[in-house]
Formats: structure tokens, sequence, C-alpha cells
């Protein structure tokens, strides 16, 4: 059961059709079965018991007769003249009444001789050879009968007395087996009759259980199948809408895919098994996407020599920086710019002359704080953005930068210094105010012998 459950959708329906189909087959077999078995029954009811009932209905008539014939004796033996029925007339009635009697016998001898041999009867057969046996029984009482009436017309006509008790004890036995003969062809027809009609009944009661047997299968067939799809494709559908989420927040999707169990699944799990893997390894790409794009964005706003920041960054980050700075956030610029640097470059060649800009770089960067940003404005010169820090502090920072890089001194490096020009942001700055006054500063500091911090 496990293993169907696992197997493919093609093989799982198949297995369902085939159970629905087998149980509409077995309907159809029983369904033929019946309706041949109704078929041969009605059969007989139409060759057999009809014809029957026909004879039975002859025989009663001949039975009537058979009274007629011997009043009528009785009447022309007491009053002969006034009778116009003569012993002769008798005679000739009572041989139509035995070739009628014999006619019908064998009527129904045939029939029921036939309807065996072609194996129409089929129920009760037994009681169609008692039958047989009865219209044996009833052939040698009729013969009887017929010696005995011979017998008695031929005494009234001699003049000879009749034996009337014997006659009649003849006419009575007749009339008994023809009675009882009546009672069985009576009994056969009607129960084959009744048989049928149970029969009838009880295959409609089959079909019908059979019938809605299909039909709940069907229903839960059905029911199973949409129940079974619908369950999948909402499954499916959160684990697209779990993918959507993540990626929305720039999540790595993290399903649980299991490798090894994927082969034996259904279409539908390997396909939901697949879409997992797909969206997986497509989060990861977007994730390392999104990673790659913000490296690429920080190199195109760093200075390739320096590791500092760029013009572009610069402009756009004094913009920022001031309006939050104009929303009351502390706000400071260093201008600062490497001194005689023409001459560093004359005498120590171009390369020097960028190693000592990296150096100074470093150690800007050493003496700042991860907040304050460090832009390359120009060839050698640079700009510090100080945030939250008062003005005091900031000038500070600004003297410590001065001083150490004063101080510092590399073996493979000619000693350089930098004028600084610091200003803080006053209400009302527009860039350019701001930039101007740093700048102002740091002309200042040039012009008051440079290696030194001015303020504006
Ligand atoms: P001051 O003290 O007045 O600033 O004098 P200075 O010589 O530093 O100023 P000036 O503006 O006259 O010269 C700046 C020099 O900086 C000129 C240029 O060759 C040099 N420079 C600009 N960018 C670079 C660079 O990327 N690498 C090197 N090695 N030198 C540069
Ligand atoms: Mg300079
Ligand atoms: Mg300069």
């Amino acid at each position: 059961m496990l293993r169907w459950v696992n197997s493919s959708i093609s093989r799982k329906i198949g297995g369902l059709s085939i159970i629905l189909l087998s149980f509409l087959i077995i309907m159809i077999i029983y369904s033929m079965i019946g309706l041949q078995q109704i078929r041969s029954e009605m059969i007989e009811l139409a060759e057999v018991d009809t014809p029957l009932t026909e004879v039975v209905s002859e025989i009663e008539l001949l039975q009537l007769r058979q009274h007629i014939l011997i009043e009528l004796f009785r009447q022309t033996n007491h009053k002969p003249s006034n009778n116009n029925i003569n012993p002769t007339d008798i005679h000739q009635q009572l041989e139509s009444y035995n070739q009628h009697l014999s006619e019908q016998m064998y009527k129904a001898s045939a029939i029921i001789e036939s309807g065996i041999e072609k194996g129409r009867i089929r129920f009760k057969q037994e009681q169609h050879q008692l039958l047989l046996t009865s219209m044996n029984k009833l052939h040698q009482v009729r013969l009887a009968f017929e010696k005995s009436f011979m017998a008695s017309i031929q005494a009234m006509l001699t003049g000879e007395s009749i034996n009337w008790e014997h006659l009649e004890q003849q006419d009575q036995q007749l009339d008994d087996e023809l009675g009882k003969l009546l009672n069985h062809l009576n009994a056969l027809t009607v129960s084959t009759a009744i048989y049928t009609e149970k029969h009838e009944s009880n295959f409609m009661i089959m079909t019908s259980i059979l019938g809605v047997c299909a039909f709940i299968i069907g229903l839960y067939l059905t029911q199973y199948t949409i129940q079974y799809f619908r369950q999948r494709i909402t499954q499916t559908r959160d684990t697209i809408h779990l993918f959507r989420n993540a990626i929305e927040h720039r999540e790595v999707v993290d399903f649980e895919v299991d490798n090894n169990i994927a082969d034996e699944r259904d279409e539908l799990s390997q396909f939901e098994h697949e879409l997992k893997l797909l969206l997986k390894q497509f989060s990861h790409e977007i994730i390392s996407r999104d990673e790659i794009e913000k490296q690429l964005i920080e190199l195109a706003t760093l200075d390739k020599l320096t590791g500092a920041y760029n013009r572009h960054k610069w402009d756009e980050q004094l913009k920022m920086q001031l309006n939050l700075a104009s929303r009351g956030a502390k706000l400071s610029l260093l201008l600062i710019d490497a001194d005689h640097f023409k001459k560093v470059n004359d005498q120590y060649g171009h390369e020097v002359g960028d190693a000592v800009l990296i150096k100074l770089v470093e150690l800007l960067k050493n003496r700042l704080r991860e907040t304050d940003t460090i832009f390359r404005i120009g060839g050698e010169e640079f700009a510090v953005l100080i945030k939250q820090t008062e003005h005091e502090q900031s000038l500070e920072i600004a003297k410590l930068l001065q001083t150490k890089i004063d101080t510092y001194r590399d073996a493979s490096l000619p000693h350089f210094t930098v004028s600084i020009g610091i200003t803080s942001y006053q209400a009302g700055d527009t860039t350019t105010d701001f930039f101007n006054r740093a700048d102002n500063a740091l002309y200042l500091a040039k012009a008051n012998g440079r290696n030194r911090v001015e303020v504006v």
C-alpha cells in the first residue's frame, strides 16, 4: 500500500482505473449472465408454458364435453323416443372426443418432450417428467372409459342392460385423471412464472447493489484524485510562496531537500523536489548576486589608488550628511592637502608619491572611527566627514591627525606633512557654504606656513 502511495501518478491512476474497470466488467458479466437466464426463462414461458396453458383450456373444454356426452347418453337411454340423438351420434361424438383428447395429450407431451430436448425446460424438470407419467395413465384410463362406453352403446343398441355402475366408475376415473393432469399443468406454469418473477427481482436487486457500489467506488476515486492533486498543488504553492517571501526579504531559502528518496516518489513529488532544488539554487544565486552587486557598487565608489571613497561618493555623501545635519545631526568637515607634494614627486618620483598618498590614507583611517568617512576629492587633496561630534572634539581629531602624520617615519618614504582646514555645520549652510568655509580654512593653513590646522 505504501509503495502504491509513493508510486508514479500514471501507475496510481492506472491502478485506480483497473479497479473501477474490473468492477464494471464484473457488473457487465453478471448482467449478461442474468439477462441470458431471464431470456431462457422467457423462452421457456413462450415455448413451453404458454402452449401448455392453451392445452389446459382445451382439456377443460373436453372435460365439459365428456360430462355432456354421458348426460346425453343417459337421456337417450331413458327416453329414446323423445330424443333426436341416436346411439350412432353419441358414438360419433365419443370418437370425436377421444380424438380431441388424444390430440391435446399428444400436443402436451410434444411440447414437454421438445422442451426437454432443446433444453428449454430449466425449472421443475422432474415435475415435467411426472406430467408425462400422468398423461400415460390418463391415456390408459381414457381407453378403459372408451371401451366401457362403447360396450354400453352396443348394449343399448341390442337392448341388453347397461352396466351403469361400471360406466360411471370409468367416467369418474377419467374425470379424476383429467383433473389431476390439469392441476399438474397449472402448478407447472404458475411455479415457472413465480420462479421467473423472483429471479427477475433478484437480478434487479443485485444489479442495483453493484451499480451503487460502482458509483460509490467511482465517487471515492474521483474525490481521492481531486484531493490528492489539490493537496500537492497547495504544497507546491506554499513552496513558491516561501521562496517569494525569502527573496523579498533577501534571505537564503532553506528548503529541506532530501536527495535520496527523490527517485522513489511519484512525478508530482519529483517535480516538487526539482522545484525546491531550483528555488534553493536560485535563492543562493540571487543572494550572491546581491553581494557581488554590493561589492561592485563599493568598488565603483572607491578610489583605486588609496581605497578612500571617490569624488562621486563625496558628492552624494556631502548632500546626504548636510541634509541630516540640517535636522540636528552634528557634522564637521576636514579638508586635508599634502604639503608641497609636487616637490615629493619631483624629488622621489611619481611612484613614491603614490606610496605616500596610500600611506597618508592608511594613517587617516587608523586614527578615525568607522563612521568617519574619508574621500579623495583631488590629486593630493582629501576630505573627512566627522559625524555626531562636537566642533571642539573634531578640532582635536584634526590636530591629532596632523601631528600623527608629521611624526610618522618610514625609511622607505620621505617625510611628509599635511595642512588641514576644518569647519562645522552652521544652521542654514548649503553645500557650497559648508565646503567653502573648510576650503578657506585650508587656504589659511597653507598661508600660515603649512603642516597645521586652521578653523573657519
Ligand atoms: P601645496 O603645499 O601648496 O599644496 O603644494 P603642492 O605641490 O602640494 O600643490 P600643487 O597643487 O602645486 O601640486 C600638487 C601635485 O600633486 C601635482 C601633482 O603632480 C601631484 N599629484 C596629484 N595627484 C597625484 C597622484 O595621484 N600621484 C602622484 N604621485 N602625484 C600626484
Ligand atoms: Mg598640496
Ligand atoms: Mg592641492
